[in-house]
């Protein structure tokens, strides 16, 4: 092959190459392109599934925190208030006061000791209309009795702060009283309205509310303990509401 031969071919071949590479960066630059495109998609398209999952997964989570326990957890560690209004009716006996019948925040005292409840008192007008009583936690009937120096108890139990614990609602209205031992009271339930003053629905106590947490699970009916010590057997539910 003579040298201007072989030169031609060489030169159509560069073409040819050229023309080939060219094309191929072409080619190249467009699935450059294109998939920067796709990738543009496909990065929305997996920041939606993961959004989708996120939502999923709340859901999920949702479904456990609605199982009962669960919200019986969240509920029990929280209290609520007996009465609408319940701060305001705060006002003759605190936690922890200290009572005897000649020294008390009361007429014709019976009782003799440190307080371990509050007492909510009515309020104006309300001496002969229903006083609704609300339950401060989640939890089930334990009692539902009369006892001597309340008229109308019923007795719940709750976990307070992880703890069991037993509330005590004294001088209710014991007919009024919804719930049989046994049934589950839910928070803010309105279960009973206050007995009548001076009547044996309060055993002759003046209308109100008397608000016992007792810690554990033992049955304790006393409104007062006779050593300071024996206090801290004892919840004050407005430290505990306002905390
Ligand atoms: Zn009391």
């Amino acid at each position: 092959m003579d040298r201007k031969l072989r030169l031609r071919r060489e030169k159509a071949g560069f073409i040819l190459r050229i023309g080939r590479n060219n094309c191929y960066m072409k080619k190249a630059f467009l699935v450059f392109i294109l998939s920067l495109a796709l990738s543009a998609c496909s990065s929305v398209v997996v920041e939606e599934e993961v959004f989708e999952d996120d939502v999923e997964m709340v859901d999920r989570v949702d479904e456990i925190m609605m199982s009962e326990e669960e919200v019986d957890d969240v509920k029990d560690r929280l209290v609520s208030l007996p009465h609408d209004d319940a701060l305001e009716r705060v006002s003759v006996k605190p936690f922890g006061i200290y009572v005897s019948p000649g020294n008390s925040p009361v007429e014709n005292e019976r009782f003799s000791g440190y307080h371990v409840g509050v007492d909510f008192e009515i309020l104006a007008g309300e001496e002969n209309v229903d006083v609704p009583v609300r339950a401060i936690c989640n939890g089930k009937v334990l009692v539902r009795s009369f006892v001597n120096g309340y008229g109308g108890v019923l007795l719940q139990t709750c976990v307070i702060e992880e703890k069991p614990v037993r509330v005590l609602y004294g001088h209710l209205s014991l007919s009024s009283i919804v719930k049989n031992v046994g049934d589950t009271l839910s928070q803010d339930e309105e279960f009973a309205v206050l007995g009548e003053g001076d009547s044996l629905e309060t055993d002759y106590e003046r209308k109100h509310l008397h608000l016992g947490i007792r810690k554990g699970e033992i049955v304790d009916y006393r409104g007062y303990v006779q050593s300071k010590e024996e206090i801290s057997d004892w919840i004050d539910f407005l430290e505990l509401y306002k905390n």
